[in-house]
C-alpha cells in the first residue's frame, strides 16, 4: 500500500508484490463538536493541520510536509506535541479498513478491537489497507514557537552531554532536537531546536527556563518566539530537500552522553556535505501508553540520514550511514518504524510479547499472506 508514499525505504515497493495506490484517498470530514476528524490514508499531516487550523483545532501531525496520515498513523505517529499528547495512533479512535478477504470492516475499542491494537503501532507489518481512519482532535494549543541555537562543531561534546543530562527533564511540552551536519567546505555544525506548545507566553517561557544553562559558545542564539506550525514545519523541510535520495536508520538509547559520544564524534567527523545529517531527539517518554502494538520506545532517539542526488555519491552515504549506525549498536534498544530500514538491517521495533501477538493476529486475519509483512534484511525487494 502507499499512501504518502514517504517510506524513506520504500517499503510499499516489493518484489513480485501488488502496489495498490490509496493517495486519493484524500477526504476530510471535521465534526468540532465532536472533537473528531475522519481522514482518508491518502490525507498530508500537514494539509490536516492547515484546516484544523481554522477550526482551533490540533491533532499531532508529524514535522514535514507530505508524509501521508495512512504510512504516519499506522507505524506509531511522532507528531509535534506528541510528547504530552502521546503517539499519533493513541489518537485513532477507529479505522475502516478492507481485510484479506476484501470485506470492509471497521475497526474501534468495541469492535474488532484487536485489529485496531494491531493498527497502533505495526506500520508496514499491518495486515489490512486502511481506507479511513477516525481521529480523536484536541483544543489547538494558544501559543506554538521555539527557540533556536546555532553552535560550532567544537562544542558537540559539551551539547551532548549536556543535551544527555537534562532530557529526562526537560517539560513535555517541550522537544529538544539537535541538528548535526557538516556544510561544503566540511565544516561542522550544530542546529538546536526547542520547540513548545503551551497555554501562554509566561507558560512558554517558564518550560523552556532550562535553555538557561545550555552549553556555551553558541555562534547564535535566537530565545523563545512565538510561531506558526507552518513555520515550525517550514524550519525542519530545510533538512530534507526534494528530489533527492535517501537511506536512512535509527535507533534508541539511554546511554549516557559519555557512553555515546566516541561513536557520535566519529560519525560527525565523517559525515558527507548536507543534505547528509544525524538528529539527536530528546523523547524521555512521559505519558503511559494503552496496549497497543507500538511498544519500543527509549529516553532519546538518534536517526542518521543520508541524503543524496549525485549517484556517484550513494556509496559514500550509503556507508557512513551503516557504519555510523554499526558504532551506536551497542548502546540501541531498538529502533522506530517512523525511519525503518529493515531491508538492510533487522532491529526489535515493539516489545517481544507484543511482535509475538501480532503475529499470531496476522495469521488469524490473513492466513493466505496475501499483504507483505515487514522487509527483511537480505530479502530482495
Ligand atoms: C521527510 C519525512 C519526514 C518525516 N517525518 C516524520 C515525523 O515527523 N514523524 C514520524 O512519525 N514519521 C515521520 N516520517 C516517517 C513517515 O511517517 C513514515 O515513513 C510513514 O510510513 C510515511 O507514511 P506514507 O503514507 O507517506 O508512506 P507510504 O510509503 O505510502 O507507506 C509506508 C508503508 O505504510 C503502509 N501503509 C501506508 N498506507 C497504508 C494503508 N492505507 N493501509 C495499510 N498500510 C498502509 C504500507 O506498508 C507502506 O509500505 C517522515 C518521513 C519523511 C520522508
Amino acid at each position: 500500500m502507499c499512501s504518502g508514499g514517504h517510506s524513506w525505504s520504500c517499503n510499499h515497493v516489493r518484489e513480485g508484490g501488488m502496489l495498490i495506490d490509496l493517495s486519493r484517498l484524500d477526504a476530510v470530514e471535521i465534526d468540532a463538536d465532536a472533537m473528531v476528524a475522519k481522514v482518508g490514508p491518502g490525507v498530508r499531516g500537514n494539509a490536516l493541520d492547515a484546516l484544523l487550523e481554522t477550526q482551533g483545532l490540533f491533532f499531532p501531525v508529524g514535522h514535514c510536509y507530505g508524509v501521508g496520515l495512512g504510512g504516519y498513523l499506522l507505524q506509531g505517529g511522532f507528531g509535534w506535541c506528541s510528547r504530552v499528547l502521546g503517539m499519533a495512533c493513541e489518537s485513532v479512535l477507529g479505522i475502516d479498513y478492507v481485510d484479506a478477504d476484501g470485506t470492509l470492516r471497521h475497526a474501534s475499542e468495541h469492535e474488532n478491537a484487536e485489529v485496531l491494537w494491531a493498527a497502533r503501532g505495526s506500520g508496514p507489518g499491518f495486515f489490512g489497507v486502511v481506507v479511513r481512519f477516525h481521529l480523536r482532535l484536541v483544543r489547538r494549543p494558544p501559543v506554538i514557537g521555539g527557540a533556536l541555537a546555532f553552535y560550532p562543531g567544537a562544542r558537540f561534546g559539551a551539547i551532548i552531554r549536556w543535551a544527555q543530562s537534562v532530557g529526562s527533564q526537560v517539560p513535555a511540552s517541550v522537544e529538544l532536537m539537535f541538528v548535526f551536519s557538516r556544510d561544503a567546505a566540511g565544516e561542522a555544525g550544530v542546529m538546536m531546536i526547542a520547540a513548545v506548545f503551551a497555554e501562554t507566553e509566561a507558560d512558554a517561557m517558564r518550560d523552556l527556563a532550562f535553555l538557561d544553562a545550555r552549553p556555551d559558545g553558541a555562534l547564535e542564539f535566537k530565545p523563545f518566539k512565538s510561531n506558526s506550525l507552518a513555520v515550525l514545519t517550514e524550519m525542519t523541510m530545510s533538512h530534507y530537500p526534494e528530489g533527492h535520495n535517501h537511506i536512512v536508520d535509527n535507533l534508541w538509547t539511554h546511554a549516557s552522553g559519555d557512553a555515546l559520544l566516541p561513536a557520535l564524534s566519529h560519525i560527525l567527523d565523517d559525515a558527507p556535505a548536507v543534505p547528509c545529517h544525524f538528529i539527536w531527539m530528546n523523547w524521555s517518554p512521559k505519558r503511559r501508553r494503552p496496549d497497543m502494538a507500538f511498544s519500543l520506545e527509549d529516553e532519546t532517539y538518534i536517526a542518521i540520514y543520508g541524503i543524496w542526488q549525485d549517484p556517484a555519491h550513494e556509496n559514500r552515504v550509503a556507508t557512513w550511514v551503516e557504519q555510523g549506525i554499526a558504532r551506536l549498536q551497542p548502546f540501541s534498544t531498538g529502533i522506530q518504524l517512523a525511519d525503518e530500514n529493515l531491508a538492510r538491517r533487522a532491529a526489535p521495533f515493539m516489545a517481544p510479547e507484543n511482535h509475538a501477538r501480532l503475529e499470531a493476529l496476522r495469521v488469524r486475519h490473513d492466513p493466505d499472506a496475501r499483504f507483505h509483512t515487514y522487509a527483511h534484511a537480505g530479502a530482495g525487494r
